[in-house]
This record gives C-alpha cells, sequence and structure tokens, in this order.
C-alpha cells in the first residue's frame, strides 16, 4: 500500500473515530508527520487530501514548505534559540514551545515576518522523564508571561503519551484536556481568559484514544510514511 492509500485510510479511520465519539470530523486535523520522508513524498499525501504537515527539523520545515506553500507546515520537534528565526516564518503553528525565555525571541522572529505566531504549550502530563514540556503546574505562569507578546499567540497544549501502553497514554491524554478545562477558568494579565482551543495529542499507535479525549490534532507519521506500519485494530 503506497503513501495516498494510507493516507486516505488514516483519515476514513480519523473521521470514523470522531463520528463513534460524536465528534464532528472537521474538528479534528489530521496532521501528516512527514519527518522520515523527502519531499517527493510529500506530493503523494496532498494528492490523497493531506493539507497539514508536521516537521521536528528546522531545515526539513524550510525547505518542505517552500516545496508546498500551498499545505500548513508545523513544528513539532525540539526547538533550539538559534533556529527560532528561521522556523518562524514557515511554521503555521509551533506545537512544541516550553521554554519561557523562546518567547521573546519567537515575538522578534514573528514581528519581522509580519505575522502573529500561533503556538502550543508542550505539556509533560505522564512526568516521564525522557519528555520535554512543562509540568501541568508550570503551564500557568508560562501564560501568563506569553500574554505580554503582541506577535505570539498561544492556541492550546501539546503532549506526548509514552510509548506502547495505552492505559498511560489515556491517563496522559485525559490529563491534558483536565488541564485545558482548568486553565480556561483563570484570567490572564490582559483580563481575558486564556483560549486554549487546541489538543495536540496522538500519534500512530494512540490516536484513538486522544480522539477519545478531545484531540483537535493528531499527529500521525508512521501510519501514514511507512510501510511497515499497519495500525493495531
Ligand atoms: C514523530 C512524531 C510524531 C509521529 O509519530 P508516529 O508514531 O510516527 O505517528 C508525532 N509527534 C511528534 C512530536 C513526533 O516527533
Amino acid at each position: 500500500m503506497g503513501i495516498a492509500k494510507r493516507y486516505a485510510r488514516v483519515r476514513a479511520e480519523v473521521d470514523a473515530a470522531c463520528r463513534e465519539e460524536g465528534r464532528d470530523p472537521s474538528e479534528v486535523k489530521l496532521l501528516a508527520v512527514s519527518k522520515t520522508v523527502d519531499v517527493p513524498a510529500v506530493a503523494e499525501a496532498i494528492e490523497a487530501g493531506a493539507t497539514a504537515f508536521g516537521e521536528n527539523r528546522p531545515d526539513q520545515l524550510v525547505l518542505k514548505q517552500q516545496a508546498y506553500p500551498q499545505a500548513e507546515w508545523h513544528f513539532i520537534g525540539n526547538i533550539q534559540s538559534r533556529r527560532i528565526k528561521d522556523i518562524v516564518p514557515a511554521a503555521t503553528l509551533i506545537h512544541s514551545v516550553f521554554k519561557e525565555d523562546h518567547l521573546a525571541k519567537i515575538d522578534a522572529a514573528a514581528a519581522a515576518a509580519g505575522k502573529v505566531q500561533r503556538i502550543l504549550v508542550e505539556v509533560n502530563v505522564s512526568g516521564e522523564e525522557s519528555k520535554s514540556g512543562l509540568s501541568p503546574q508550570e503551564v500557568w505562569g508560562f501564560l501568563q508571561a506569553a500574554d505580554a507578546f503582541s506577535h505570539v499567540q498561544v492556541c492550546g497544549l501539546m503532549t506526548m503519551a509514552p510509548r506502547y501502553d495505552a492505559e498511560t497514554a489515556e491517563a496522559t491524554f485525559s490529563g491534558l484536556a483536565a488541564l485545558r478545562a482548568e486553565l480556561a477558568q483563570r484570567t490572564l494579565p490582559s483580563g481575558e481568559s486564556p483560549v486554549l482551543s487546541e489538543l495536540s495529542m496522538g500519534m500512530s499507535e494512540d490516536w484513538r484514544i486522544a480522539i477519545r479525549h478531545g484531540a483537535t490534532i493528531v499527529r500521525i507519521g508512521r501510519a501514514i510514511f511507512s510501510d511497515e506500519f499497519e495500525p493495531t485494530e
């Protein structure tokens, strides 16, 4: 099965999972994580209907965004300060922000590019040491800091669950949804409540669990781009 077929199958499965949960499939963005494939492979996914892609390396983000500017390009990787100026002009949404000292740099790069950079806050819900992100307790302080920057817009939260562990994935995703609900009740220094409409959670193995807990973006790589990966179920 090629990329186009796998993309179409995953999109159909996501749509079906949404309907089972009583959710509108148009509420859930399927982010095709193209980090393991080359530029021509992206075209196959676009032909099958893909409109949004995720990359975790700045060079690949920029290269593929320039090749396919009609698509959305999301940055989902580890952020190095010195690459922020490259990431910002190319990124529709940056999923993986969790350092307060990156905010001023993102703000400056966005101002220079004439845009407001949409970002998500990465949260380490599961507390696994190997995972990056803020602890749930630290997110409110980060949101308050981000509120000061006019070219940065926090749109929601992102998390990763430990691999191959459905029970922990369940706790991780429900934990992120609960955190969002709790934060939305608070008031920022600007007098507004944070608008955290996006929940970016779920990958090839655990996206069904994420949709059940309110994911608005699922980030799927191998199930689309790898011929070895066959979804369980
Ligand atoms: C690679 C990656 C994904 C996609 O993972 P798959 O298991 O290939 O679906 C999702 N999110 C992040 C942050 C990634 O680095």
